[in-house]
């Protein structure tokens, strides 16, 4: 075949083509209108190991290298890159960071045509004689946020196998063999759950894998790295790889690390099992390698910003993500929904359970980054109070079930969004923690507190201690083990918090810990500390709406105060009552209007056109924190505290 066969070409000019090409290709000629379909993935070994080479030593223009050599006989082939990442609930692979696709046989180069329908698969026809189809390539790490995720820096890299390798179709993840080599800058040093074969300079030769594991064990290199241990002395080794801009964000106080070795500690009670013969925690401290939280069996990925150890005392926004990724290796690795345990990368995830594999993963990250100390019992409850406020007051519940936002992975892919809390985003996340809390609460309520969800984490995540195959499950499956724990109507308790449409969001399971979401004018140290990290004001609670520290309006709630007097959230806040706006301006102006009678006159700009705008608002201030109901059992406190 040559580039012609790129081109949709009209039938006359396909035969004159066919006609002009050499005996072997006029057999199997292909254009983009007829080509064989993708074969479906099947239950059988791929005869054969896939090398994989990538040289990740291109720091200054962030360029990945690869070269595949991919075990191949004569005829049409199919050749995948990955397209549904199961940690991404969606089709993310990122194919246009691919670029300068060749493929070759016996050293001569061949074309290759892409399929109509599935556009993540590279159709091409090996040549007679060959038994080895090789390509090279690049992944181009987005130079700017914009583009995507920056994976590589002059100090980090993060390889994401799925976003470097290529791989036959008709065959299971599971049956696919990949060699995995990798040339890293000079000097660098690694984590990763891949096990090495041998070092031999800067080229790392890993172990043979399968697909699915290679793909699940992501790698962060880095100039500046630090490995943790822990768990010392356990048999099954726990570590926290560390790699960050500069050295000094790497060092970590003997508390700080106590804390991580208490969540590991606080995980095995939780759960009295482990589903990996090892787990690193990647971690990258950094203002340029994008953040991430992406869980995998044997590791995670988490990134964040590179004062995590050295500004500890400013807040502990956040700082659940290690508990969350973590409580994935059981809650959605291990097992794992029935419609996410695919063949392979490119058969689409099917999302409807995610409210227990990301909901619940939400409420015990929280749960065990509060037993574990990484935050305190204050701060969990403020967390709760802001997750429960927010919930609360998404207007986007009056037409869109929580149900429904399972599918955001697939449909948005977190693309920003300019009416959130109409449109609703991925809300099984924090709202599913709401339910699980309510469950939580009842359970201990019917039992006379005897039995929790504690139990039910013991029973559905923990079976199968040291098994690290997947166990999938089914809607049933988490009913009957709820059933077996207490027995109750969970059918319809799921199916009414997950379908319903009722304003307000599941805050039953508060008030059965005793406790009550009020508003007060001065902010928790939590809701504090994020608008601190968001160089922000959230107003949500009285204007409606969120400002920057530049004036730029974010998040105006749909029919709140701003949105009446028809605010979005693309406008510019100037003045507030004809001074210049800054922060304290504003919640000056909004304490004045709480003891009179005249509206907070606003000057706003959007686009080229100035406009006043006046909010007739005398509600003072108004932040959520949780409030003790007096003569209750505080079951938070229990839900909290480290398991002993
Ligand atoms: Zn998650």
């Amino acid at each position: 075949m040559n580039a012609s066969f790129a081109v949709r070409s009209t039938s006359a000019l396909t035969l004159a083509l066919a006609l002009a090409l050499p005996a072997f290709a006029q057999s199997t000629a292909m254009t983009p209108t007829h080509l064989p379909p993708v074969p479906a993935p099947l239950d059988q070994p791929y005869p054969g190991t896939i090398v994989l080479n990538v040289d990740a030593t291109d720091l200054s223009q962030q360029i990945f290298r690869m070269h595949i050599s991919i075990p191949a006989k004569p005829g049409p082939m199919t050749v995948l890159y990955p397209q549904w990442l199961p940690g991404n609930h969606g089709p993310s692979g990122p194919i246009t960071q691919l670029a300068g696709l060749k493929f070759t046989a016996n050293g001569k180069p061949v074309e290759w045509v892409r399929d109509p329908v599935q556009v993540y698969a590279f159709h091409v026809v090996v040549p007679e004689g060959a038994t080895l189809l090789e390509a090279d390539y690049q992944y181009l790490s987005p130079l700017e946020t914009t583009q995507g995720r920056i994976t590589m820096t002059d100090n980090i890299l993060g390889v994401q196998w799925n976003a470097v390798t290529l791989y036959p179709a008709g065959y299971f993840g599971s049956r696919i063999e990949v060699q995995p080599n990798l040339r890293l800058p000079a000097g660098w040093q690694f984590g990763t759950a891949l096990e090495t074969a041998q070092r031999d300079g800067d080229v790392v030769h890993f172990k043979p894998t399968d697909l699915n594991t290679l793909v699940d064990s992501p790698l962060f290199a880095g100039r500046y790295f630090k490995r943790f241990d822990l768990d010392p002395g356990a048999k099954v080794p726990v570590h926290l790889d560390v790699v960050a801009d500069s050295p000094e964000s790497l060092d970590a106080k003997p508390e700080q690390l106590a804390v991580h070795r208490a969540l590991v500690q606080q995980a095995y009670k939780l759960y009295g099992s482990h589903h990996y013969d090892h787990y690193d925690f990647l971690f990258a401290l950094s203002d340029e390698f994008s953040g991430i939280g992406l869980e995998h069996h044997q590791s995670s990925e988490n990134g964040v910003k590179p004062g995590y150890f050295t500004d500890w005392a400013k807040g502990e926004a956040g700082r659940d993500l290690l508990a969350h990724e973590y409580t994935h290796s059981w809650d959605g690795k291990f097992r794992r929904p029935g419609g996410q345990a695919v063949a392979n990368f490119n058969t689409p995830l099917q999302n409807e359970l995610l409210y227990v594999y990301e909901g619940q993963t939400q409420y015990w990250g929280n749960v065990l980054a509060a037993r574990s100390g990484l935050v305190s019992m204050q701060g969990a409850r403020d967390a709760l109070a802001a997750a429960a406020a927010h919930y609360d007051t998404v207007a986007g519940r009056q037409w869109r079930a929580m149900q429904d936002t399972v599918y955001d992975p697939i449909l948005n892919a977190r693309r920003p969004l300019g009416w959130a809390n109409w449109q609703r985003s991925e809300d099984y996340y924090v709202e599913g923690q709401l339910v699980w809390l309510d469950a939580d609460t009842l359970i201990r309520e019917k039992s006379g507190d005897k039995r929790s969800l504690n139990d039910f984490a013991r029973a559905f995540f923990g079976v199968g201690d040291g098994d690290h195959r997947r166990m999938p499950y089914t809607f049933e499956d988490v009913v009957a083990t709820l059933n077996s724990i207490q027995p109750y109507d969970w059918a319809t308790f799921l199916r009414t918090r997950l379908d319903g449409h009722g304003p307000g969001a599941p805050l039953d399971g508060l008030a059965r810990a005793g406790w009550k979401l009020v508003y007060t004018d001065t902010p928790t140290d939590y809701y504090k500390s994020f608008d601190d990290r968001n160089k922000s004001l959230d107003l949500s609670y009285s204007l409606g709406f969120a400002v920057n520290q530049d004036g730029h309006i974010r998040n105006v709630v749909w029919d709140g105060v701003g949105f009446r007097a028809g605010l979005a959230a693309n406008a510019t806040l100037v003045a507030v009552n004809n001074r210049a706006y800054k922060p304290e301006v504003l919640k000056d102006a909004i304490k004045e209007a709480r003891t009179g009678t005249a509206p907070i006159q606003l000057l706003v700009k959007k686009g080229e056109v100035f406009r006043t705008v006046a909010l007739d608002y005398h509600g003072g201030l108004r932040y959520p924190r949780l409030e003790r109901i007096p003569g209750t059992k505080d079951r938070l406190d229990e839900i909290y505290s480290a398991l002993k």
